[in-house]
């Protein structure tokens, strides 16, 4: 296995030594095509009915998220001292959608709320086509909460947050817009 280098990169991506390609360093993830994802959202909408689909990809995104991440903050002993630490933790959440290749992403309003621009979501752009003239992001949302609670949870009292998506390339948007509130 390669040598781990600066996480600039998810924690769980390192680096041969030898020819310098790009490793997924341990069996708990996978990187796949933004494609797939896309089609397989497009799918479940199809299958299952909008709103169902939805709560399910936000459920089971924000849980994995959560899950992953908690697991990454514990292998890396991250720690936070407090209320603002955290709200400059999540607010460089953006960031990380890049590094994770679901578009680029920047923070508009920080707080007790934050909100979340997203230009080239992927799947939005690739469900665009449907025109189902909707919010579909609810990876995102559930990246968004899955990863706030995470950390959240190392401030006592531990805060739950939920995301919904205020605007979508998808409905028509010119990017996309998450809203994350404690719950
Ligand atoms: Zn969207």
């Amino acid at each position: 296995m390669g040598e781990k280098v600066m996480v600039d990169f998810p924690g769980f991506i390192t680096r041969d030594k030898n020819n310098r390609h790009l490793l997924v360093g341990d069996d708990s993830h996978v990187l796949l095509s933004n494609t797939i994802i896309a089609d397989l959202h497009r799918q479940l909408f199809d299958s299952l009915g909008f709103d169902e689909a939805a709560r399910l990809i936000y459920g089971a995104t924000k849980k994995g998220t959560l899950e992953v991440q908690s697991n990454l903050i514990r292998a890396y002993r991250v720690t936070l001292k407090g209320g603002d630490d955290l709200e400059n933790r999540i607010s460089r959440f953006p960031l990380y959608i890049q590094t994770f290749g679901h578009g680029k992403g920047k923070t508009i309003e920080r707080g007790k709320e934050f909100l979340f621009e997203v230009k080239n979501s992927s799947i939005a752009e690739y469900l665009k086509e449907s025109q189902l003239g909707r919010p579909v992001c609810y990876f995102l949302c559930g990246f968004f909460a899955g990863m706030a609670e995470a950390y959240a949870a190392l401030v006592e009292p531990a805060t739950h947050y939920d995301c919904v998506e205020t605007k979508c390339i998808a409905a028509g948007a010119s990017n996309c817009e998450f809203k994350l509130s404690p719950s």
